[in-house]
């Protein structure tokens, strides 16, 4: 088991207009702005924080343009959106690769969690298994529970 947190080395504003651009997105400097809040934020964030680190330096952002920009990066495969323990909150997750989370029911903290084999097993599990009228094309576990101190 490997527990890791994404330690990204901060892209520039160019790298970012970039990411934009490959995903069909116009990068206006609203939505360069907010990329960049999504990589500096540790874990994964809300709208609300990343509001939060967005708006000191752009006063015109609203939270409706952060929910909006954030809707389009979901749909242009920039972000996944994760659920926290009690699936109340929405969450946003900048690492798009596949992996599992570990959700503390006391802090909603969401802690990635990848491990090789899981994966594996899974993949045996529901080939083996099938599904009726469906075609699975990948698996990330959502544990909850309640983190202790180490
Ligand atoms: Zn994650």
């Amino acid at each position: 088991m490997s527990l890791h947190t994404a330690h990204h080395s901060l892209p520039s504003p160019e790298q970012l207009r970039e990411q934009l651009a490959t995903a069909g997105l116009r990068a206006t400097q609203q939505r360069v702005a907010i990329l960049a809040a999504l990589r500096t934020l540790p874990g994964h964030p809300t709208a609300e924080q990343v509001f939060r680190q967005v708006r000191p330096a752009n006063p015109t952002v609203s939270l409706g343009t952060v929910y909006k920009a954030l809707d389009s990066f979901v749909a242009a495969g920039l972000l996944r959106r994760v659920a926290d323990a009690d699936g109340t909150r929405r969450r946003y997750d900048p690492d798009c690769t596949n992996h599992h989370h570990l959700v503390c029911q006391n802090t909603q903290e969401i802690i990635d969690y990848c491990d090789p084999q899981l994966d594996r097993l899974l993949q045996e599990f529901f080939a083996a298994r099938g599904f009726e009228n469906f075609q699975p094309h990948s698996y990330s576990l959502h544990i909850t529970g309640v983190r202790s101190e180490a």
